[in-house]
């Protein structure tokens, strides 16, 4: 069974994975808006990815018999000013989830919760190419600079994303 302490902390966990699922999604609609189809369709994979992961720990919960709480989520961020700006904040945000992770693992070595230790290091690692994925187009963009064919075919190839 999962102690409280360990359940609250992945509780909010699990707000911190649906928000930004939910703040994905609204990237996506800005790109749709814009009429950079693929930019859209790769933030909709992400939001649905994301939604696997709040799933994960909703899983890891359940099957120790703890009790799932969800809260409230804010309203994300609607408009940005370029592409470069919104992966820009998507990056950011998955900084700043890594480092919630990392204080979950804190959290789980002081209870000496070995599952919960288990599904931690594979955030760990996701969250390594989570931020790697983020961090390339970011590249891309800033190579591109403002040359509207180059962002073209960018956005044709992260259209082509599984
Ligand atoms: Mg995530």
């Amino acid at each position: 069974m999962i102690n409280k302490k360990m359940e609250n902390a992945i509780n909010q966990q699990i707000k911190h994975e649906l928000f930004s699922s939910y703040l994905y999604l609204s990237m996506s609609a800005y790109f749709e808006a814009d009429g950079w189809e693929g930019m859209a369709h790769w933030m909709r994979a992400q939001s649905n990815e994301e939604l696997k992961h709040a799933m994960k720990f909703y899983k890891h919960i359940t099957e120790r018999e703890g009790r799932v709480e969800l809260f409230s989520l804010d309203k994300p961020q609607m408009e940005w000013n370029s592409p470069m700006d919104a992966f820009k904040a998507a990056l950011e945000h998955e900084k700043f989830i890594t480092k919630s992770i990392y204080d979950l693992l804190e959290l789980a070595l002081e209870e000496k919760d070995y599952p919960s230790q288990l599904l931690l290091h594979w955030f760990i690692e996701e969250q390594v190419e989570e931020e790697a994925s983020a961090s390339k187009i970011v590249a891309d963009l800033e190579k591109i600079g403002d040359s509207k064919g180059a962002i073209y075919m960018l956005d044709h190839q992260l259209g082509k994303r599984e």
